[in-house]
């Protein structure tokens, strides 16, 4: 599992409070049919997703991230419930310390830059008027995968960590 000290490092630390907004990468690693609290019965077919949120709730950041990490916990948000699953797991996120909040910002300019991305209707976006802030990338390779969303977030200058080489 991995830690959240590897998540923020030594150099980061002075984060440790901040509020902002974190992207997720997540890796299906097989199809999963799974009820996600109000949306009912959702199909996950394998492969790599990200979720877009942000947290300016007391902790931040690191409090935010570390609940996604954690296993055990209530069943809240609809990311919640697929993290649950032990097939969909989270390989490496981004964020950026920022008092503005940029999920909505983030998330629509995904949709937009590229035929790759597949949103899953209404996914986390109950509160807002996104399509969803989970969107699947279709694309074969784990390096693939991480150019494509790299490129998108680039303008937003967020730190990305990378857990699959911390994975045994
Ligand atoms: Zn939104």
């Amino acid at each position: 599992m991995t830690s959240i000290q590897t998540l923020f490092s030594s150099s980061n630390l002075h984060l440790s409070n901040a509020s902002g907004t974190y992207v997720i990468f997540i890796d299906v690693s097989k199809e999963i049919l799974l009820k996600i609290g109000s949306l009912g019965e959702m199909k996950f077919s394998k492969g790599y997703y990200i979720y877009i949120g942000s947290a300016f709730g007391p902790g931040g950041l690191v409090k935010r991230v570390e609940r996604h990490l954690r296993n055990e916990k209530k069943l809240f948000w609809h990311i919640d419930y697929l993290l649950n699953s032990s097939s969909a797991k989270i390989i490496a996120v981004a964020w950026i310390a920022d008092r503005q909040k940029l999920e909505c910002i983030i998330s629509q300019e995904i949709d937009k830059s590229s035929p790759l991305v597949k949103s899953l209707l209404h996914f986390g976006s109950s509160d807002c008027k996104c399509t969803s802030h989970l969107k699947q990338i279709k694309t074969k390779l784990r390096r693939d995968f991480y150019k494509v969303i790299l490129s998108m977030i680039e303008p937003y200058d967020m730190i990305f960590e990378d857990f699959t080489n911390n994975l045994s």
